[in-house]
Parts: C-alpha cells; sequence; structure tokens
C-alpha cells in the first residue's frame, strides 16, 4: 500500500519509518523546510514554525523507549551515540529484578535531537520519500490522497492525518471533540551542568519535582549533560506570568529547593531563555472521521505534564503498521487501527481531565486530600504514589509502570493492597514545603521585574 501522510513531526516521521519497514510506501509532506542531516548540531537551530513546542522540555517515557527499540533500534543506537542517556529505574529496586523491570527505563533526550534522529532513519528508508518546505492545502476527492500548495496531488491508499494539535487547512475533517483546558502555563529553561558537576541525586524517583500548594515544578534531564526546569503555574494566576522574565524565573528559582541548587553558577549555566509555553488542553478525537488515519496529537493529546505526546505517536506508528499487515484495504486497516489505540488514549485523556482539574482545584486554594485512595484520588494515583514509590518495591514497580505508560491505568487503580500501601508509606514521609508561600515568591522576583 501506499501511504500519504500529511506532518513530518514525530508521529509522521515514525509513521513513514513502521510502513515502510512493514513493505508499504510512504511520502510524508512537510510544511517546514526541513532536511535530513547527517550529525545533530543543527537540531536547534531548525526553524519549526510548524511546531511551537519543539524547543520545550521532553520527557521520553519508557513505553515510548521500548516502542522505539522494537520498531527502530537503529534510532535508539545513533541516539545514544548522540548523548542521550538512559535512566534505569529499576536500580532504585532494594530486591531481586523481576522480568518486565528491564522496561523500567527513560531515555533522556533534547526533543529536537529525537526528531533529527527519526527523520535521518526516515530520509534513509527506501520506502520513505520526505517532501519539506510544502504545505498540505487539502485532500483529493474521495480521501484518494493529499493536495499540496504547489497544486501537486499526492495519491495514496491510505491517507494519514499527523498535522498535529491544530495546525490544518481549511475544512480539514476531524473528530468533533471537546478541548478541556490543562489549566497551566509552563515557563521551561533549559541549563547545561558545569565542569565536574554531575546531576544532582536524592531521595526522589526520577528527577526533583515539587508542589509549592499555589504552582509546581519540574525538572528533567536532556542529553549531553543538560537539564530542563519547568515552573508551572496556573493560567487563571496572572501575577505569577511574571516568570516569563529571565531574572524573575531565576530569582524564583533560587527560593526554591532544590532548585536554587540546580541553577546556581557553580552547578549549571542557563542554555536558553525562559520558554513560555500555554494555551494548552487536553483534547480527544479518538473516533476518527472516514477516509483519515489520526496519529499523534491529531489523534488525542494531553497535558504536557503527562509526557505522553511522543510515545503515543510511536505506538500510534507501530499499530499502523501492525494493522497494515493484517488488512488490505484502507477502510478495515482504519477499523482495526482505531479499535487498537482508542481505548487506551480515551483512558489516558479521561485521566489527565480528572488529574488537571484536582489539580486547579488544589492551587485555587480548595483543600484537597491526597493522603488516601478516598480523598483525591488522581492527586494521590500520580504525586502520592512518586513519593511512595522509593519506598517499596512493588509501589515503584507499578508507579513507574503507570506514570510510564508500560501499563494500562486499571493494573494500578484496582490494587487496594497498593493503594494500602501508598497511604502507610505516605504517613509515615516528614514533609516540607520546597518553597516560600505564593506572597513572599512574589517579593522574590519583584526586584528583578524594575530592573532597567
Ligand atoms: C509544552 C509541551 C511539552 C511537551 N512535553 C512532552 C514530553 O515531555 N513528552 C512527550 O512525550 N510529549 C510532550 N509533549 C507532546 C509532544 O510534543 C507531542 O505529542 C508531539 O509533538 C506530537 O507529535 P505530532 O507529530 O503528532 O505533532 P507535531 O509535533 O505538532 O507535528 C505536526 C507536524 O505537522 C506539520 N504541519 C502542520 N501543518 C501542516 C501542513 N498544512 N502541511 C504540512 N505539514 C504541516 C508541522 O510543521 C509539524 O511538523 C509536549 C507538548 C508541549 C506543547
Amino acid at each position: 500500500m501506499r501511504f500519504a501522510i500529511a506532518g513530518g513531526g514525530a508521529a509522521g516521521l515514525a509513521v513513514g519509518l513502521a510502513v515502510a519497514r512493514a513493505g508499504h510506501q510512504a511520502v510524508v509532506v512537510e510544511r517546514d523546510p526541513v532536511t535530513a542531516q547527517d550529525s545533530p548540531e543543527g537540531a536547534f537551530d531548525v526553524a519549526r514554525r510548524g511546531i511551537p513546542h519543539f524547543q520545550q522540555p521532553h520527557t521520553f517515557l519508557p513505553r515510548g523507549r521500548q516502542v522505539l527499540r522494537s520498531l527502530a533500534p537503529d534510532v535508539v543506537d545513533t541516539l545514544l551515540d548522540v548523548g542521550a542517556e538512559e535512566q534505569d529505574i529499576a536500580a532504585k529496586l532494594s530486591g531481586e529484578r523481576q522480568p518486565g523491570d528491564e522496561d523500567l527505563v527513560y531515555l533522556w533526550v533534547r526533543r529536537p535531537v529525537i526528531e533529527w534522529a527519526l527523520r535521518r532513519a526516515a530520509a534513509a528508508e527506501p520506502g520513505v520519500e520526505l517532501l519539506a518546505g510544502r504545505h498540505v492545502t487539502g485532500l483529493m476527492p474521495g480521501h484518494g490522497g493529499l493536495l499540496l500548495d504547489n497544486e501537486e496531488a499526492i495519491a495514496a491508499d491510505v491517507v494519514v492525518d499527523a498535522l498535529g494539535r491544530y495546525r490544518c487547512p481549511p475544512n480539514w475533517p476531524r473528530a468533533k471533540a471537546e478541548p478541556s483546558e490543562c489549566g497551566a502555563i509552563y515557563y521551561c529553561r533549559y541549563f547545561a551542568l558545569a565542569d565536574g558537576a554531575e546531576h544532582l541525586t536524592g531521595p526522589w524517583l526520577l528527577n526533583p519535582r515539587g508542589d509549592l500548594g499555589y504552582m509546581g515544578f519540574n525538572t528533567f534531564r536532556g542529553d549531553n549533560r543538560t537539564f530542563a526546569v519547568i515552573l508551572l503555574v496556573p493560567s487563571a494566576d496572572h501575577e505569577l506570568r511574571a516568570l516569563k522574565d529571565n531574572q524573575a524565573w531565576m530569582a524564583a528559582a533560587r527560593a526554591i529547593t532544590p532548585l536554587n541548587q540546580m541553577t546556581s553558577p557553580d552547578h549549571a549555566r542557563p542554555i536558553t531563555d525562559v520558554m513560555p509555553m500555554g494555551g494548552l488542553a487536553n483534547i480527544d478525537r479518538t473516533k476518527g472521521v472516514p477516509g483519515l488515519v489520526p496519529v499523534g496529537d491529531a489523534l488525542c493529546h494531553t497535558d504536557p505534564a503527562f509526557a505522553y505526546g511522543l510515545s503515543f505517536a510511536l505506538v500510534h506508528a507501530q499499530a499502523l503498521a501492525n494493522a497494515s499487515a493484517r488488512h488490505t484495504t484502507p477502510e478495515d486497516l482504519t477499523e482495526a487501527y482505531l479499535a487498537d489505540v482508542g481505548p487506551e488514549a480515551r483512558e489516558r485523556h479521561a485521566a489527565a481531565v480528572k488529574t488537571d482539574a484536582a489539580r486547579t482545584e488544589a492551587w485555587s486554594g480548595t483543600p484537597v486530600d491526597v493522603s488516601r485512595r478516598d480523598g483525591c484520588y488522581p492527586l494521590f494515583a500520580f504525586g502520592t504514589a512518586l513519593a511512595a514509590a522509593p519506598h517499596d518495591d512493588l509501589v515503584l514497580r507499578r508507579t513507574v509502570r503507570r506514570i510510564g505508560l508500560l501499563d494500562r491505568t486499571e493494573v494500578f487503580d484496582d490494587d487496594s493492597d497498593l493503594h494500602d500501601r501508598i497511604e502507610r508509606i505516605w504517613a509515615g514521609l516528614s514533609r516540607t514545603r520546597s518553597g516560600p508561600p505564593r506572597g513572599d515568591l512574589l517579593e522574590a522576583i519583584a526586584p528583578e521585574l524594575v530592573r532597567p
């Protein structure tokens, strides 16, 4: 079969690669003038107007690594060769390793490098043609292919929508959906470790993260001794939008533990300005529309705090390649594909909507009980479980498998013994707020805002 793929981001490239390796032909059409390069040096200088979040921090979850290793192990090798780092969370288990623990691994690499490696592999794949600098403007009658801005038409048996969250040509068909606001703005900054400094180690499961009761923070590692710090602020808190200013952001980081240590000049230097990102929503389009196969964010996208996007893009690519081996008509293929990927996307979308709503409520000052499963379950199953995980092997496994997309949510949600353990551990943990009250934080950043 011949696949015409609209959009050459992570999902479009992964689909091209996957279906070509399953024996099909693929044409990937990308509006930005990006070309495959041998070295990742230029990955950050590429003008990606089609992806506003191109430079934002991305976590590559264990599921994404697992799928990429099965779909394109050469791409994983390339990423490791150019400085991506694996973090084996099973190393934190106190007991013996068990089957499945080999999947508890995060792959730390910045998003432009991931896309660079996918494009390089797709370009080298005999069944893939990459067209760059061409806008898809619509669909051929009967969805027999794609129409491009230069009047060209790409005929195909299967047409794939990999256009991302919101940038579609006029009248582009997509399943109707009710967007649900994530309720947070992300203020991110990347750093490079100073000579002799190492990534901070401590009692946390993955990397330092925390909740100040009115906003939160998270940190991600990157490739080549880089890391990102993300300050998450409720969209409704207009005063905290001052964090878009580099100096104000640094003052806030100095007031929060352990960001004060991570952002100190002895430890690291900033390599980007503050990158704000708002207007984020959870959207489920898994119903699909006839004659078009949605993948990646075009199928479903969720709050970046959960970091599902890249992994799901790879899951969709693999599912489409698998379906293409079993179904010979485009209609059957699309139906089988949506039946395969839909349920998992819908359950994660539902969980993201609930967790975002709970977080917004908590940050607005409404008391929420995260200590018990019968309190605020979405935050119990996320933040409380993460805090408890380093203290119990079962909690660690189940929590990493849940947040890392390795298990369906019911495995965690239906396990009352697990919930008992988390409640017991949480009750015994000493908890200190890692940052000042909101008023004090605003005072700390205020002097930076009046500097010339
Ligand atoms: C702030 C932020 C942080 C995130 N953090 C994470 C994370 O930690 N981990 C994670 O896994 N995911 C994360 N995500 C989600 C992840 O970025 C997305 O899920 C991923 O980009 C989806 O890839 P995609 O290929 O579906 O869409 P996109 O990356 O949006 O790609 C769509 C492509 O289509 C092209 N295009 C658009 N219109 C046209 C046209 N008319 N013609 C031709 N081409 C066109 C665009 O140029 C682009 O290349 C984050 C997202 C955001 C916003």
